[in-house]
């Protein structure tokens, strides 16, 4: 009995907390950031569907606790200043999601999404980065994860970089500022399902998130090279080639091109990646060139 009654009063305890943390003031600063809250999916793409007609898609679950998050973003922390990638059930490229951050020159960037497996056994949050040397991205994503397994009495699955996945996440990569994605726990779990469907269980995770994104800016933020970064270059042409044409086809990576009207020959160039690691640079020309690309070459950025 005490050990069945015991996770009810705990949780209950971390409701409370929850209010008085989001409640009480905190000290006035003097940098305004801004932070680009990115939730997962949209649109014609449900990401995981809900099991059940009762179930929510996995892009309105995201939805729903990227937009708590922001709101008590709003209201505690002033100096920060929130952006969405999307605030309505609409579809938006990956693109256009790491553009916006970019283009409106985002201090941070949040992805919220939610998991999935075949096992559904498995559960817990996970909190993704480019690369562990990161340092921003990486005590952000620390944070989060301490304050799912403290305060949330959530399963923490770790601070997850792309070596470990063994594949890059567009969003993490492609934004020039720390950026972390939240997988807020597995749909392919019933009990996980369940508790990211609840109002509870997405205040819960917000909350949570909340507290890790307001103890790293009122830190001191560790700096985060993403100054210069790393391309591969596939292919340069006189002529405009068209990106759906089949010898490109077959490459899991986004294809980006590049206009230099300047130029008096090879005036288009098609480069893809983006990594902020040499090591992680030659790893994907290898690949390319086994791909067929054979005098794909790695190219060094600096940014503007
Ligand atoms: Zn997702």
């Amino acid at each position: 009995m005490q050990t069945e009654s015991l996770p009810y009063y705990r949780v209950l305890l971390i409701f409370i907390g929850v209010f008085i943390l989001i409640n009480s003031p905190i000290q006035a600063q003097n940098t305004t950031y801004t932070l680009v809250i990115d939730p997962g999916h949209g649109g014609r793409d449900p990401g995981k569907p809900g099991s059940s007609n009762e179930m929510m898609h996995e892009k309105d679950i995201n939805l729903a606790v990227s937009l708590k998050l922001g709101a008590y973003i709003k209201e505690s922390l002033p100096s920060i200043k929130v952006l969405y990638s999307r605030t309505t059930d609409e579809y938006v490229s990956l693109q256009d999601r790491a553009d916006f951050a970019n283009e409106n020159q985002a201090d941070f960037f949040i992805s919220i999404h939610s998991n999935s497996s075949p096992k559904s056994s498995i559960s817990g949050t996970e909190t993704h980065i480019y690369h562990h040397q990161q340092a921003a991205s990486k005590r952000l994503a620390l944070l989060i994860e301490e304050e799912f397994r403290e305060k949330a009495a959530r399963k923490s699955r770790g601070v997850i970089d792309a070596a470990q996945r063994g594949q890059n996440l567009y969003v993490t990569q492609y934004t020039n500022m720390p950026s972390v994605l939240v997988e807020i726990g597995y749909l392919t779990n019933a009990q996980e399902e369940a508790y990211l469907n609840s109002g509870y269980g997405q205040a819960l995770i917000s909350s949570a998130i909340f507290r890790a994104f307001r103890s790293f800016v009122q830190s001191t933020i560790p700096t985060e090279n993403r100054s210069s970064f790393y391309k591969v270059q596939i292919m340069a042409s006189q002529q405009p080639v068209d990106l759906e044409k089949a010898s490109f086809s077959n490459l899991d990576e986004t294809v980006i091109e590049y206009i230099n009207r300047e130029a008096i020959s090879y005036k288009y160039k098609y480069l893809i990646g983006r990594e902020y690691d040499f090591q992680r640079a030659k790893a994907l020309l290898k690949k390319i060139v086994n791909l067929g690309f054979k005098d794909a070459f790695i190219t060094k950025f600096e940014e503007g």
